[in-house]
């Protein structure tokens, strides 16, 4: 059994003892004027959300806003559904997403779609995912101040296309850009924020999942979380 292997069977295992125990009902929303549970879309909202989503990624052309267009292969844009009701928010490209011009496709990314998939037991093509920063910082070095400014109305965009009914953002640069904050990920984790009137729910990127075990608890309380507030079904507890 790989290590990813290892994370999600404990992860899953984790999810069914939890699921027994009623004390652990959905965590509360902790943001001034949010709802223990958000509405579904208008079933007459307009579906321009694929075409204002292509119109981002025109806008974005061969950008080279910031210093990391000069080391990047490919932009990654971000990939899913245009009408996701989950979006993913990770930090930036590694070199298996620079390579391939996809988000989360390295070994975080597999672990990603195991927890999205095999733990929400949701396909991972209904989601929509992306990062803040859209090209490879070099070594994967942390995005800086000015290029995550440069790169940010691109995430705004992407957001607005989409209009998610959640919003979840992995990791420090994450979730600090979701709910504008210099607090620590260790903080934020697990709380509920907003973003322009949608539920932030800030959790640890599965990069540090692969490196500290540990989390993947916190982790799985927070995605339940997450299909609670969408009105979901949580495998492991009773309907
Ligand atoms: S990181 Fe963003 S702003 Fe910088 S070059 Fe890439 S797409 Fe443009």
């Amino acid at each position: 059994m790989s290590e990813r292997d290892d994370v999600l069977a404990d992860l899953l295992a984790h999810g069914r003892f939890l699921g027994g125990l009623s004390s652990l009902g959905v965590r509360p929303p902790e943001a001034p004027g949010l709802p223990a549970t958000v509405a579904a879309p208008a079933p007459d909202r307009a579906d321009d959300s694929a075409a204002a989503l292509a119109a981002v990624r025109e806008e974005m052309g061969d950008c080279r806003r910031c210093r990391l267009a000069s080391g990047r292969r490919t932009i990654v844009f971000g990939q899913g559904n245009p009408r996701a009701e989950i979006m993913f928010v990770g930090e930036a490209p590694g070199a298996d997403e620079d390579e391939q011009g996809l988000a989360f496709v390295g070994r975080a990314g597999q672990l990603l779609t195991d927890i999205i998939e095999k733990g929400m037991r949701l396909p991972r093509s209904e989601v929509f995912i992306a990062n803040v920063i859209k090209c490879r910082p070099p070594q994967n070095r942390n995005p800086e101040p000015d290029e995550i400014l440069a790169c940010q109305p691109f995430l705004d965009a992407q957001i607005r296309a989409i209009r998610p009914r959640v919003l979840v953002g992995l990791g420090k640069f994450g979730a600090q850009w979701l709910l504008r904050t210099a607090e620590p990920i260790s903080r934020l984790r697990g709380r509920l924020g907003e973003r322009e009137g949608i539920p932030v729910m800030p959790t640890y990127h599965p990069a540090y999942l692969l490196r500290n075990p540990a989390g993947k608890k916190d982790v799985w309380e927070d995605m339940k979380a997450v299909l609670r507030l969408l009105g979901r079904r949580v495998p492991g507890e009773a309907d």
